[in-house]
């Protein structure tokens, strides 16, 4: 008992620990994400709009209809995970319009994208044709 040398070897070979092909695979998936000429298109959005559709059929039974509900910010930021706060019927407003999209006040847009109506909670933009 305690007999044995422990693991750890202070010498170490952490390097073998991560074959030579694990490093291109994680920059593969890194780079399939992260495209940047993607970034301002409306890949990311159409992502998000996605996951508020998804909140919109797993909530929309639930909550009572002045509530809240933290909306994902559909901003042109692929990353941005800000909520907004939207009751049901001002995000299914803002989806009555397919160019429509429900941004954190203050968030980025890209040119050509304009702000058609603003509130303190959320900025509704409209992107161009
Ligand atoms: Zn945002």
């Amino acid at each position: 008992m305690g007999r044995k040398p422990s693991a750890a070897s202070p010498r170490g070979f952490s390097a073998s620990r991560f074959p030579a092909d694990t490093f291109p695979d994680l920059q593969a998936g890194n780079l399939a994400c992260v495209r940047p000429s993607e970034a301002g298109s409306a890949a990311p959005q159409q992502e998000t709009r996605r996951a508020n559709e998804r909140l919109v059929r797993a909530v929309g039974h639930i909550v009572e209809a002045e509530k809240h509900v933290p909306f994902l910010c559909e901003c042109m930021d692929p990353f941005c995970t800000e909520p907004v706060p939207m009751t049901l019927k001002e995000y299914e407003a803002v989806r009555a319009h397919p160019r429509r999209f429900a941004l954190v006040p203050g968030h980025p847009t890209v040119a050509g994208e304009q702000i058609v109506s603003e509130d303190p909670r959320f900025q509704v933009m409209e992107k161009p044709e």
